[in-house]
């Protein structure tokens, strides 16, 4: 007998709202708009509305494989709108709004978006791109209503479109293999580049983020969802959400701490996702004001390296355990940040040591080492390498792209090239060395940038940290490191390195230590380095440390 007897039944997107409608019809998904008024929906009337939706886009004449783009907060009709489009075959192409027009009109064109659904607070992106962005023939507003249309701009409100009467679409038995979402990377260098994940990859990468070493996201979980859902799939939660009939607290457009510390302790949150920028900023608000999230089981944190002095105040005075992962667009999230039964026994300051790294290979994305010559890296949590990745939901290729550099051919099959630098120990912990633009090149020696910036976060007087690579006459490329300060705190430079010297070797010490007022961000929350080396590209070391 050649083949196994099962059934062929296909992993569908559209299978994921099935079920949750069915079984959980009940179960709340909780939105707050611009305005800060909450609206209550669950997942019967979401699966309801969204078969709608498809419904208007097919009378619009959206077919499958159609792009249909969003530019959203998280929110109910966002939600909505992941399913109404998956469901109906036609492709969600999520848009960070925080990125440039310029940005945003290359997107739309390349990934030639046939109609935008876009929250209020942005029409004036739609005024500003919409002449530059000629696929789009309709934009859906996320409300009660929308503008005037103009020449320009063929505006809908969305609830009268979804509304009007028409059949419900039942949605088609696609191919698993075919594309259900479209989603690009933030183009630190070059153009941003298209991810499309499959059906298949969705519901495989849903059923990893269910499991306990992913995200544990079940039906027991009220889950905050801190990050966009523009960012990375909203790292699969809303999709993993419904496969498990989870409680789904959306929180708009406001993510001030203070007002993510509301929804936890109103809607008894036990499970919340995001970048460590928005965990910094709700520590230090629970610091400030003296409140505690009593319901907050496990956080998990990635998309940048977390510090280890936030993991540990989180543990250990909140109760929250912190579940520290890394991933990118091309594959949502690559490692477990969970302890095994063994890591689970030791002491804390062994669990510590691993919280710091960026999670361990979790099963579905393989991991591997290469140096600069091809050959792959022992994995001895010592020597770096670049770090390949490969498995049924990682990107085999971009959207539209054929520069081949982005993947390595191997005798063992193709691998995407990450560009991380990282090591791996022999229990499969990661750590993130750096961006491979970003690693600090001093006499032919690597530093990590990401390092020094956690061993200077660690200093009472600093808010946020980062540090790049600057020329140097002597050693090619030195550390210069930024600080923001606390409110009355002034620049010492001697305290700062007196907290980072126990913690990285005397050599990678920064040359130079400058307090500025902000950090500046990308739109998915990392540092821009880029900017930063603009800014400070003519620095002089005369005055340094
Ligand atoms: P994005 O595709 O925007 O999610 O960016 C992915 C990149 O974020 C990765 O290639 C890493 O450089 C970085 N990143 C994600 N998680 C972590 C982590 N836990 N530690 C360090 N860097 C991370």
């Amino acid at each position: 007998m050649a083949d196994g007897l099962n059934m062929n039944r296909q992993l569908l997107v559209s299978t994921l709202i099935n079920y949750a409608g069915r079984n959980h019809g009940a179960t709340e998904i909780i939105s707050t708009d611009s305005s800060g008024n909450t609206f209550r929906s669950n997942w019967s009337l979401i699966a309801e509305r969204s078969q709608r939706l498809s419904s208007a886009l097919a009378s619009e004449g959206v077919k499958q494989g159609d792009r249909v783009g969003t530019i959203a907060w998280n929110d109910y009709r966002h939600l909505e709108a992941y399913y109404g489009i998956c469901g109906m075959g036609a492709v969600l192409h999520t848009i960070n709004p925080r990125l440039h027009d310029s940005q945003i009109a290359y997107i739309i064109n390349h990934a030639e978006d046939q109609v935008v659904l876009i929250d209020p607070d942005f029409l004036e992106v739609a005024e500003r791109i919409a002449h530059l962005v000629p696929s789009v023939r309709l934009w859906v507003v996320l409300g009660d209503e929308a503008p005037k249309s103009s020449v320009a701009v063929k505006y809908v409100c969305y609830e009268t479109w979804i509304d009007e009467k028409r059949e419900v679409l039942i949605w088609p038995e696609l191919d698993e293999w075919a594309a259900a979402t479209l989603c690009y990377t933030s183009g630190t260098t070059g153009n941003p580049k298209g991810v499309s994940q499959s059906h298949r990859a969705i519901v495989l990468q849903s059923w990893a983020t269910c499991t306990g070493d992913g995200h544990n996201v079940n039906s027991g979980q009220s889950i905050l969802l801190a990050v966009p859902m523009f960012h990375v799939n909203g790292w699969a939660i809303p999709f993993a959400a419904a496969m498990a009939g989870a409680k789904l607290v959306l929180p708009g457009a406001n993510l001030d701490a203070g007002a993510l510390v509301e929804h936890i302790r109103s809607e008894e949150v036990t499970f919340s996702a995001g970048v460590p920028t928005i965990w910094l900023s709700v520590v230090q608000y629970l610091e400030r004001t003296g409140r505690d999230v009593p319901s907050l089981k496990q956080i998990a944190v990635g998309g940048s390296a977390a510090p280890s002095s936030l993991i540990d105040i989180l543990e250990d005075k909140y109760g929250v355990s912190v579940s520290h992962v890394w991933g990118m667009t091309e594959m949502t999230q690559g490692s477990a940040g969970r302890f095994t039964h063994r890591v689970e026994r030791l002491e804390r300051e062994e669990q510590r040591k691993r919280q710091s790294m960026a999670g361990r290979e979790i099963y579905g994305v393989e991991l591997s080492l290469i140096d600069s010559e091809g050959q792959e890296v022992d994995r001895d949590g010592q020597t770096p390498g670049e770090l390949l990745a490969r498995g049924p939901w990682v990107a085999g290729s971009y959207f539209r792209h054929d520069d081949d550099s982005t993947h390595l051919e191997s005798g063992d099959g193709s691998w995407l090239r990450t560009g991380d630098v990282a090591t791996i120990n022999d229990e499969g912990y990661i750590t993130i060395v750096d961006r491979a633009k970003d690693v600090i090149k001093s006499g032919g020696e690597w530093i990590s940038s990401i390092d020094l910036e956690n061993a200077a976060i660690a200093a009472p007087s600093v808010t946020e940290a980062a540090v790049i690579g600057l020329p140097h006459d002597r050693w090619g490329e030195r550390p210069l490191l930024l600080v923001v300060l606390h409110n009355e705190a002034e620049l010492s430079q001697e305290e700062i390195l007196d907290v980072m010297k126990p913690q990285v070797p005397s050599w990678w010490l920064p040359n130079d230590i400058v307090a500025i007022d902000q950090i500046p961000h990308t739109g998915t929350g990392k540092i821009d380095k880029k900017v930063l080396r603009t800014q400070f590209a003519d620095h002089s070391w005369s005055a340094a440390i």
